[in-house]
């Protein structure tokens, strides 16, 4: 039987959003056409995610902050905090959407895959009543409660390597022993004020590939010796050099190599492999676009 790694994708990623917000609204369509193009292999199978359900978002989330958003009820001041403006009613489908796609890949893993991906989310700046930094619901916190009430998931290593930290995640889990939070982002970015993750490491401005690269390793050495059930990677491309909103200094080429590295850890310690997209806001925006292409179609050869 041919295995296929699945990426969930909606169009609503990119047609949700407001085309004049001040965000790369379209880099989710132009990802996902430029997939159908390079996989000749046809190792990736695109798949429309579900919606998640409410009560699925309330085990992280506060009530009122979840029924208001989904009544279009937040206030100017809560939209202002997430970004993404001017909003459309469109982003309440989009974000049931974007949850649902992570969902999805998580019951992948569940019945046996090895690695599934989502093509949007990696929404780690949001909080159990707030959202923050373009997330509104944190898709990482909701599919690791899921994952947790399965007999066969008993703790979770979440990886999150966008250039901004996983502030919301690390929050939410902080006195949590079953979801181990691992960051590593810049140092001088936002969020300015940091949470405080299982693991954390900040970079300097400009940090190029071999002193980024030679850390990760390091990290993941030290990681080996943690005992999880599944991996979540936040795999944030905004640590490109051509990056508007990163500071670092890494290349296309020492991307692909980090990837590597997470794939190689991997397949190191046998445990499932789940793909939240993250940031990237490179300009021009196809740089962003290259580098989430380099990510799939190298979680694609891992099938
Ligand atoms: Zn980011």
């Amino acid at each position: 039987m041919k295995v296929n790694f699945s990426l969930y994708y909606h169009p609503l990623y990119s047609d949700g959003l407001d085309k004049t917000a001040r965000f790369p609204v379209d880099r989710y369509r132009m990802i996902a056409e430029k997939i159908r193009l390079l996989d000749v292999g046809k190792k990736i199978l695109i798949k429309e995610p579900r919606q998640a359900k409410r009560e699925e978002i309330l085990l992280v989330h506060q009530q009122d902050f979840v029924d208001r958003f989904l009544a279009g009820d937040l206030s100017e001041k809560e939209i202002r905090r997430i970004g993404l403006k001017p909003w459309k009613k469109e982003i309440i489908d989009r974000t049931l959407h974007l949850v649902g796609g992570a969902l999805e890949g998580l019951n992948d893993l569940l019945n046996g895959a090895t690695i599934a991906g989502n093509m949007a989310g990696g929404t780690h700046h949001a909080f159990r009543g707030e959202g923050s930094g373009y997330c509104i619901f944190n898709d990482i916190a909701i599919a690791a409660e899921i994952a947790l009430k399965t007999e066969s998931v008993n703790r979770i290593l979440v990886i999150d390597l966008d250039v901004h930290q996983g502030d919301g995640t690390a929050e939410i889990f902080r006195n949590d022993p079953r979801v181990y939070t691992v960051s590593l982002h810049g140092e001088n970015n936002f969020p300015f004020r940091k949470k405080i993750s299982d693991f954390d490491l900040g970079f300097a401005n400009g940090t190029k590939d071999e002193e980024y690269l030679s850390q990760l390793d390091q990290v993941l050495k030290g990681l080996i010796n943690e005992s999880f059930d599944l991996i979540f990677f936040q795999a944030g491309v905004d640590g490109l050099d051509s990056d508007s909103l990163g500071l670092l200094s890494l290349t296309r080429a020492g991307l692909k190599k980090r990837n590597a590295q997470i794939f190689q850890f991997r397949r190191k310690v046998r445990k499932p492999l789940l793909i939240f997209m993250g940031g990237g806001y490179s300009k021009p925006i196809e740089d962003t676009v290259d580098a989430f292409c380099d990510l799939f179609l190298g979680a694609s050869e891992e099938i």
